[in-house]
């Protein structure tokens, strides 16, 4: 018999612990199952432990499909994991396959992301991303009763990227997510934001995704990147200097900080946590008899703070900042990021052009008699003719890849495919001070969310779903489909309480969606 325990921590919002497991064709990173065995004994006498996580796509591209390690999970501990989604070099076939595959494992709870980027870019083609946003759409219609979870990066110090991760994240709650968890990170200031962000804008639960972080770890964290966790040069040293001078190389302090961060999450509101790098049962018994130390220390905020002010502190009396030197922004803050006026100038003349061409107006009227007629014949000479017009015209323009189905008048006529993953509903985790997690420039949804801000249209950040482009309608003309009425598909998001999950969350959700016809966006919803 299964127990749907996640499912029952959350009704009865009771705070729990998840325990998170990476698949991995790796040898040296692979998660040890035979533990499973231990870790099933410490789930039966450790009430608040009651999931897996178990991960997609972490280590590498090859890694196998987490399903199989799941349901293995569920049939040791007879307790239902959460089963990662990553949408990394898939599309929503792919999706679909993973829910069947979950339905016949009898799993039903799920986290829906993007991911980072692929480890190994292939030399021919461009790996394509499934969103998060019409993915988790799409699994809520499939799935009402279904726990989907939703990712948050709350670890953010300029007020685009933020504010871009926040609005993306009311599109999330707004496509069916009824759970969040947030990116690893080590800023308490900027967990306690997210629980007042996301309490006072969707009443939906948080876990946080902690991480016992040992000098270690950090140092291959940094030295690989890893997408959107921010570890800085102070809290680096600290690390450091801690394994080289303690005799135990700092893992008391180690688990402590780890402990500490828990009962922080915990006084701040948290639903629960999602804890990385803990596997074997002796340290889960470790950490629960640091959690209740820590607990006892720490009855209330101020003498949390108190007591992660010392563990923070080196034996130099410095203090480490888990936030990086110069970047403060907080949620809240007066908007200062206003689009400059090339990109305010270039919004509107782009916006006039489009509603001139394509909406309204007898120019419009022209091209959709002239166009129409090819929709469904994008393949013949014509059709082939116009794809190549329309790549020379808008490519220069915009950076159009001539993915069959524009956006751009819902995306602020910054083009989704000049974002290296494609993305059109908000930006990935991995941004770092606005700059993209490829590197070579800034996330374009820092751009859209400044030039949104600046034209007072921030809620097509917020609320309208541009679904996923079918591979097979890439590199043809988007132009008799638009003027056939086909797309691109735009839902509009209701904001609303999403309610725990239950039997009714998934038809309430549904019932609040009306969809905005394809080609008719709604200018002042
Ligand atoms: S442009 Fe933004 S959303 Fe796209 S990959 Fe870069 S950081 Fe992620």
């Amino acid at each position: 018999m299964t127990v749907n325990a996640l499912a029952e921590a959350l009704a009865q919002r009771r705070f729990f612990w998840s325990l998170e497991f990476i698949p991995s064709v790796d040898r040296i990173l692979r998660d040890d199952l035979s533990k499973l065995g231990g870790i099933a004994a410490v789930m039966r006498t450790t009430p608040i432990l009651v999931t897996f996580a178990v991960t997609d796509r972490v280590v590498s591209e090859r890694d196998p499909e987490p399903v199989a390690a799941a349901s293995s999970l569920l049939d040791t501990t007879g307790k239902q994991p959460l089963v990662h989604f990553s949408g990394k070099g898939r599309e929503t076939a792919d999706l679909e396959r993973v829910i069947d595959r979950m339905r016949a494992n009898d799993l039903s709870n799920i986290l829906v992301l993007t991911g980072d980027r692929v480890k190994q870019e292939p030399v021919t083609g461009r790996v394509r991303y499934l969103e998060s946003v019409p993915a988790i759409h799409r699994v809520r219609a499939l799935c009402p009763e279904w726990i989907i979870a939703g990712a948050l990066n709350p670890f953010k110090y300029c007020e685009e990227e933020g504010m871009a991760q926040y609005m993306k994240l009311e599109k999330k709650v707004g496509a069916g997510a009824n759970l969040v968890i947030t990116q690893i990170g080590f800023d308490p200031v900027k967990l306690r934001e997210a629980v007042q962000v996301v309490s006072e804008n969707r009443a939906v639960p948080l876990v946080a995704n902690v991480l016992l972080l040992s000098a270690a770890r950090a140092r291959h964290m940094r030295r690989n990147q890893l997408a959107g966790i921010t570890i800085t040069d102070s809290l680096m040293n600290l690390l450091d200097a801690e394994a080289e001078r303690l005799p135990d190389r700092g893992s008391a302090r180690i688990l402590r900080r780890l402990a500490l961060q828990i009962v922080g999450v915990e006084l701040a509101g948290y639903a629960g946590v999602q804890i990385t790098g803990l596997h074997a049962p002796e340290k889960v018994l470790a950490l629960e008899e640091a959690v209740e130390s820590a607990k006892a220390d720490c009855p209330d905020q101020v003498t949390w703070d108190e007591a992660w002010k010392e563990a923070m502190t080196g034996s130099d009396g410095e203090i480490a900042d888990p936030a990086p030197q110069g970047h403060g922004w907080r949620f809240g803050d007066p908007h200062r990021h206003r689009a400059t006026l090339a990109e305010r100038a270039r919004f509107l003349v782009l916006d006039a052009v489009h509603t001139a061409i394509f909406d309204r107006g007898p120019i419009a009227a022209c091209l959709g008699a002239l166009f129409r007629p090819l929709d469904g014949r994008e393949d013949t000479v014509a059709g082939r003719a116009l794809h190549t017009a329309e790549r020379a015209i808008k490519r220069p323009l915009v950076g159009c890849d001539t993915c069959g189905m524009c956006r751009l008048h819902a995306t602020q006529y910054v083009c989704p495919e000049t974002c290296p993953k494609g993305l059109a509903n908000g930006p990935c985790g991995g941004t770092t001070l606005n700059r993209c997690e490829f590197g070579d420039r800034e996330c374009i949804h820092s751009r859209k969310y400044r030039i949104a801000a600046s034209a007072g249209i921030e809620y097509q950040l917020r609320e309208w779903l541009i679904q996923a482009v079918p591979n097979e309608i890439r590199h043809r003309t988007s132009w008799p489909a638009h003027f056939a009425g086909k797309g691109p598909s735009i839902v509009q998001l209701h904001r609303g309480e999403p309610g725990l999950p239950g039997p009714d969350a998934g038809q309430a959700r549904r019932d609040e969606r009306s969809p905005v016809p394809s080609n008719h966006i709604p200018r002042d919803a």
